[in-house]
């Protein structure tokens, strides 16, 4: 339920009223854009009396959410969310760009394409330590020391680590480490995962699951937001179809309907949603013109040699033309890429 304030609500008696909703045992998050204040209530609202909250003079309006996401609706939040990560932030007017290999593989490799990802352009460091594999005999991932690795190319290049956490065991371990936390598609629904990073105050990059409905997708994101952690990205990476010559489908609409949806930044991934190559440039023009807050590229100083996903990967010579026109392109849409360059100091 949203209780719409009049114009002009005095603070004092928006803290009663929330005071007073709060003795009945929901919570209530207030909020407001430009013109007003709102009240929002999460919990088991039946037994309040709405014509009871209406002849509050300073109430407005009431409003029944029946989306079953609360936090991670819209109504609950008008004005789209900006999370900070790191130095940088993502959601807002300029798109960031999450780059890296698929899996850290040695120091020397993740400083090399650290770097080269962010000559580009890119303003965030990806790269897998923990790896979800289909197969238990392929390559699993070098773990903490992987973390390691990625700390090393922080400090090299100044760029904030996003990794993908699968298990609740290394949680400390990576809120230590990392400034984001992916959540990958397989562990999408890991609701027990879900919850122990929405303890968290590290941003949690949440992707989508391979056959994941909008509705699912946000309740996980709900699932993280009851928990406390506001910090929430999602990202739409390809979801099954009949089809078998790509790997998924990028499913170009969830970014629109998502922003109709949630106030959450989504960013596009159209690596892991094309699985070659080739269709990477073709899906991240897409996103941005179909209004996405950023891009995550796969990218491989060796992809023939790639430990994981050399398929998908792109040279960083081939990333650094699609950042040319990803800047292009971003500007015709009246955006731009956030500036690596703000944080080349470091
Ligand atoms: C990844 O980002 O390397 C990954 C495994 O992604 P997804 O969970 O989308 O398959
Ligand atoms: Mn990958």
């Amino acid at each position: 339920m949203i209780i719409v304030l009049k114009q002009g609500t005095p603070a004092e008696d928006i803290r009663q009223l929330a005071d007073r909703l709060e003795s009945k045992g929901v919570a209530v998050s207030h909020f407001s854009d430009a013109r007003r204040d709102f009240l929002g209530l999460i919990g088991d609202t039946s037994a309040l009396d709405e014509h009871h909250i209406k002849a509050n003079k300073v109430v407005e309006q009431i409003i029944r959410v029946q989306e079953p996401y609360k936090k991670a609706n819209r109504k609950f939040h008008p004005d789209n969310s900006v999370i900070q990560v790191g130095d940088q932030t993502i959601g807002g007017d300029t798109l960031g760009v999450i780059a890296g290999p698929c899996s850290v593989e040695s120091e020397e490799q993740i400083i090399q394409v650290a770097k080269r990802v962010k000559a580009a352009g890119a303003n965030f460091l990806r790269g897998g330590a923990f790896k979800p594999r289909t197969s238990p005999y392929s390559f699993q991932g070098l773990e903490l020391e992987g973390l390691r690795m990625l700390q090393a190319a922080k400090k090299e290049t100044g760029l904030p680590i996003v990794t993908e956490l699968m298990s609740t065991s290394w949680i400390d371990a990576f809120v230590e480490s990392v400034d984001m936390i992916q959540i990958g598609a397989r562990n999408m629904q890991n609701f027990d995962l879900l919850k122990e990073v929405g303890k968290t105050q590290t941003p949690v990059l949440l992707k989508r699951g391979l056959s994941a409905t909008y509705k699912e997708w946000l309740m996980s994101a709900e699932y993280i937001m009851s928990e406390g952690n506001e910090n929430v990205i999602l990202c739409e990476r390809g979801i099954r179809t009949f089809e078998t010559e790509t790997r998924n489908a990028l499913d170009i609409q969830a970014v629109p309907a998502i922003k109709k949806l949630s106030h959450l930044p989504i960013v596009v991934d159209p690596s892991h949603a094309g699985g070659e190559s080739y269709l990477v440039e073709a899906g991240a023009k897409a996103g941005i013109v179909a209004g996405a807050d950023g891009l995550m590229i796969e990218v491989h100083n060796d992809p023939e040699n790639a430990w994981s996903d050399g398929e998908q990967c792109l040279t960083p010579d081939a990333f650094a033309v699609l950042m040319d026109k990803a800047r292009k392109l971003a500007e015709v849409e009246g955006r731009s890429l956030q500036q690596a360059a703000e944080i080349l100091g470091k």
